[in-house]
């Protein structure tokens, strides 16, 4: 057997493996998925073209699916970061390289000339997979499966620009297709091995993109798209160890819609969702950036506020309370406005953060003994927090 067939061999494994994988993961309705799928099991079916048989019209069928399969696996990847599949001239650049593949190889047959051709295809979809690999990365995700893809497509990329440039322009020469010459054995080898890593690596951005979406059930509340109970007490924590270390403050809001319940009343569940989702929309983009915000109960909130002490803390989210206010929900039976009222502490050395909740629980209490639609300091729970005056005096 020779090396290229031997290599051709190893292709088809390799790739049977990467359709057999990554057809397990047809039902996780990663956007992508099918055509990287598709684009594999193609690539099998061309590499069992070339095992057995090495007359013209394997070679033209086997070279079209190769082209093909090399756009699909593109285009999967474009789907994959929600991008339009295709650009029109991919397409039509097809029919001018199926006429020169056939031009090649029966009018004036030239296999340097159709190599260079379908070598030169090959490494622009692989540096346009790894431009897009980069370009469109998730941030904040791990950054593993992304170089690797990218490497992977990189260096197939390479492999077939050289060759392209070798045979275009005429300084390797080959007279039968995949002659075993060392030149064409070292291309076939690091092609063949870039076939699998490719397929490794759309199986792990896949996996990345499942275990995004398991993370993100876990930690996000889903109808405001804030952080869940339990992901806002695990980063209380954090921040409270950080706090502790730079000795530096840490603030907590604890924030409550008044009345939500005669809301949903009058307006209906849907319109009180609505609210509740504009309420945490509204207090996100108030936040500085470093601030923390959850939804710690059906109506509830909490704010961290790290280098903040109480007082700072009381003044920012009073500002929040007032655009809260201001701010209206459509509802079809009328405009829905909400009011919050807040308790407020600052975390000490020996608490924990149980015990700093429960204190700025205390004050929301006190906040809405007090009327509503105001903050409340803990320790300072019989009057209302407002904004020191321009003498400096605080209610
Ligand atoms: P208070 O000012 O004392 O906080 O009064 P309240 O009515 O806001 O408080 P209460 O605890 O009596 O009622 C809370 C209401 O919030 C009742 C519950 O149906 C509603 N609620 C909790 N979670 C959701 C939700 O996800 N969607 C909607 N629409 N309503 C919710
Ligand atoms: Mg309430
Ligand atoms: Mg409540």
């Amino acid at each position: 057997m020779s090396i290229p067939t031997a290599l051709i061999g190893i292709a088809m494994l390799s790739c049977l493996m990467g359709v057999t994988v990554l057809g397990s993961l047809f039902r996780a309705q990663i956007p992508g998925i099918h055509r990287w799928c598709w684009a594999t099991g193609l690539l099998v079916v061309t590499a069992t073209l070339l095992l057995f048989r090495r007359m013209d019209i394997v070679v033209v069928s086997a070279s079209v699916l190769l082209i093909v399969a090399s756009l699909m696996a593109l285009q999967g990847f474009r789907q994959f970061f929600h991008q339009r599949p295709s650009t029109t001239w991919e397409y039509v650049a097809i029919g001018p390289i199926l006429a020169a593949i056939v031009y090649w190889t029966y009018v004036s047959p030239d296999v340097d000339a159709r190599g260079a051709l379908i070598s030169g295809y090959l490494a622009y979809i692989r540096f346009v997979i790894a431009w897009i690999v980069q370009r469109h990365r998730p941030a904040g995700r791990p950054k593993y499966g992304y170089h690797f893809v990218s490497a992977a497509a990189i260096l197939g990329a390479l492999v077939h620009a050289v060759r392209c440039v070798i045979y275009g322009f005429g300084l390797a020469h080959e007279t039968v297709f995949l002659e075993p010459t060392p030149i064409n054995v070292a291309f076939l080898g690091v092609a063949t091995m870039t076939l699998p890593a490719l397929s490794v690596g759309m199986v792990m951005l896949a996996h990345d993109r499942l275990a995004e979406r398991m993370e993100r059930l876990a930690t996000i509340d889903d109808l405001t798209g804030v952080l869940g109970r339990r992901a806002f007490i695990a980063q209380s924590e954090a921040l409270f160890d950080v706090a502790k270390v730079t000795r530096s403050k840490l603030s907590i809001a604890i924030l409550d819609i008044d009345n939500f319940k005669s809301i949903n009343d009058r307006y209906g569940h849907a319109a009180g969702d609505k609210a509740l989702a504009q309420v945490a929309s509204t207090i996100s983009s108030g936040i500085r950036q470093t601030d923390v915000v959850g939804r710690i109960g059906g109506e509830e909130f909490a704010l961290l506020l790290p280098l903040t002490g109480k007082e700072d803390a009381a003044r920012l989210t009073n500002r929040l309370r007032a655009i809260v206010a201001e701010s209206v929900s459509r509802a079809p039976n009328g405009d829905v406005t909400c009011t919050l009222s807040a308790g407020i502490d600052e975390f000490g050395a020996s608490d924990t953060v149980a015990s700093v909740m429960a204190r700025a629980d205390t004050a929301l209490y006190a906040a809405k003994a007090s009327g509503r639609n105001c903050v409340m300091l803990a320790g300072a729970s019989h009057s209302r927090w407002a904004e020191p005056t321009e003498t400096g005096a605080a209610r």
